[in-house]
């Protein structure tokens, strides 16, 4: 039988939008001494917009043109931004051959007789594609705003750059805030670059990251976490994210996130609002007050 108490805090959660899949996972919450939050789509809002386009050799045109025939076969939010901004710009898509995706580094494949690479700097050096100093200057200088950055390399050459924002959630403040002064400690992952993580942690008073994680490798932060003794909460959204809220303490799901992630959580945030772990928390605590 369900205890009285907690029947009655989930049923209170549910209707402040926190749906208690696994009754556990609330009475866990009181021990968590880590919360660990995946950056995009969780701390940020995961909805971005081209804001800069760099080409070198060819025109910034050509080379969105490109990079969105490829990104057309993604269904990542980098890849939908790109598509968009190449139809709003009009420009026509080129036909597209032997597509791959490479998870937590970016998209290959054929266009117009050229191979076309969009993705991270761990891509192109996989790739061993031939590097250019203007672009990586550039490249550089806006992830120093936390711009998250995709390198394009047109047969394994860097040719272009695609700069896109997106913005925190301007609940991440108070929810990283308020888990601090309840003497949490707040760590941030993400498959995005070192600069941007470190411009995100930065804004929102995170003193713990780790970027550049590879989906798989994400779960693995969390246990080495937990093998440091700490008990961990992991808050996360995407595809990417389900097998580290499988391995935390307590999993915690953004509920416009993917089908893959709410069904690796024991907690789901129906509101996208990260400031309901911090309620999770509370609700713990009166859980387990009354329960013992
Ligand atoms: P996160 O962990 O921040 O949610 P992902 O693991 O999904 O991010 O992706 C990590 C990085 O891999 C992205 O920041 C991006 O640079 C690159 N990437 C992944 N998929 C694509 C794609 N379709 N096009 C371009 N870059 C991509
Ligand atoms: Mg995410």
């Amino acid at each position: 039988a369900i205890p009285l108490v907690v029947a009655i805090s989930t049923s209170y959660s549910a209707k402040n939008g926190i749906l208690v899949r696994n009754r556990l996972a609330l009475e866990t919450m009181k021990y968590v001494d880590t919360v660990v939050f995946d950056k995009t789509g969780t701390l940020t809002e995961g909805k971005f917009g081209v804001s800069e386009v760099v080409a070198v050799g060819i025109s910034e045109k050509e080379l969105l043109r490109l990079t969105a025939g490829v990104e057309e076969r993604s269904e990542h939010v980098i890849a939908r931004a790109i598509v968009e901004e190449a139809r709003e710009k009009g420009v026509s898509f080129p036909e597209v051959k032997n597509f791959r995706a490479v998870p937590g580094k970016g998209v290959v494949a054929e266009a117009e007789g050229k191979e076309v690479a969009v993705g991270t700097s761990l891509l192109m050096e996989e790739l061993k594609a031939e590097k250019e100093t203007k672009i990586l200057n550039r490249v550089k200088e806006f992830e120093s705003y936390g711009k998250t950055v995709v390198l394009v390399a047109i047969n394994r050459k860097l040719t272009g750059a695609i700069a896109l924002s997106d913005k925190i959630r301007r609940e991440s403040y108070e929810a990283v805030s308020e888990l601090k002064r309840l003497g949490k400690r707040v760590v941030m992952i993400t498959g995005d670059s070192e600069e941007v993580a470190s411009y995100v942690a930065r804004e929102l008073g995170i003193d713990e990251f780790f970027a550049r994680v590879l989906p798989h490798q994400k779960a693995q932060k969390v246990k080495e976490l937990q093998s440091k003794g700490r008990k961990v909460a992991m808050v996360g959204d995407g595809i990417n994210d389900a097998p580290a809220l499988a391995q935390a303490d307590v999993g915690i799901a953004i509920g416009s996130g993917t089908d893959v992630a709410i069904e690796s959580a024991g907690i789901i945030l129906v509101k996208d609002d990260p400031r309901d772990v911090v309620r999770v928390v509370r609700l713990s605590s009166i859980t387990v007050r009354k329960m013992f």
